[in-house]
């Protein structure tokens, strides 16, 4: 059967290859070519662009990033079995893809960025290491980071977490990091069935950019106020930041002590970092 980009349909490739899905690599895979396009036209126009994709697997969304004319994809994959699948790919899209075996949580992804493109990063992640790589991609000193745009897939409630502001029942540290240095929005959702295996819930892609100036902080005075303040998120913060200076901190931030960690906006979560 014909497909969008003239290499053959995903399922004759995991077969070919002998790519049964490994759930210990968080393995479940995209066939549907129309889906993995959806997914990166949400990273807007892709030419002369580099995009970063973790745990590329038998290439289906590597495929739609480079039919949509991405200028290279650089994709870190841990299993070799993926290997000769993706050269398949590299050889229809001659210099435009390069793989890298490993594992993407020891990899430096800003020493692999090009000095003159931008970089995307383009991911239906596995969910094991997702949300590590996203905090690791949030944390760098430098800022605005190596990278445009984070367009990647999670388990629904990990978005939802990733979305999150104040007076959500997801709201917690996940949503202050990501509050605090982009916008993040849900796109699309994807159901259970379109993966092979289907995974037990429901998936979502959400899409990233860098706020040009985030709050001035120290990102570990953050991680200290939001970890006491949401590791016991139903009391109020002068117990819960006892730890962290208590009423005195929260007087000199001048936020009132009996609001519980979930009220607080980004900015407050900030002016208690800068207090500490
Ligand atoms: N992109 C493919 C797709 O959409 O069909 C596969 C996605 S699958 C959810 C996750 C992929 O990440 C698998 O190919 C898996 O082998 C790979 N992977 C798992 N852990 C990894 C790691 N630490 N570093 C790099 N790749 C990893």
């Amino acid at each position: 059967m014909a497909t969008l980009d003239g290499l053959p349909p995903l399922r004759e490739v995991i077969e070919k290859h002998g790519l049964d899905a490994r759930k210990a690599l968080g393995q479940n895979f995209l066939f549907d070519l129309n889906l993995t396009q959806k997914i990166a036209r949400t990273a807007g126009p892709l030419e002369g662009v580099t995009v970063f994709e973790v745990g590329p697997g038998p290439g289906g969304l590597t495929r739609a990033i480079l039919s949509l004319g991405a200028e290279k994809v650089i994709a870190v994959e841990r299993d070799s079995r993926c290997l000769p699948a993706l050269a398949d790919i590299g050889e229809h899209y001659p210099g435009k893809l390069q793989v890298i075996e490993g594992d993407a949580l020891k990899t430096d992804f800003e020493a692999l960025a090009p000095a003159n493109t931008p970089v995307r990063i383009i991911a239906n992640l596995p969910y094991n290491v997702g949300t590590q790589l996203l905090v690791n991609w949030l944390l760098p000193k430098a800022w605005p980071p190596f990278w445009q745009s984070m367009t990647l897939m999670f388990q629904k409630e990990v978005g939802q977490r990733i979305v999150a502001s104040e007076d959500d029942n997801h709201y917690g540290r996940l949503g202050v990091l990501c509050g605090w240095r982009t916008q993040a929005r849900m796109a699309f959702d994807v159901p259970p069935q379109a993966f092979s295996p289907p995974p037990k819930v429901t998936s979502t892609v959400v899409h990233l950019t860098p706020r040009e100036t985030p709050l001035p902080c120290q990102v570990d005075k953050l991680e200290r106020v939001t970890q006491a303040a949401f590791g016991q998120r139903r009391k109020m913060l002068r117990q819960s930041l006892k730890p962290v200076g208590g009423e005195a901190l929260l007087n000199k931030a001048g936020i009132d002590p009996s609001r519980r960690a979930e009220t607080l906006s980004v900015a407050e979560f900030v002016a208690l970092a800068n207090a500490l």
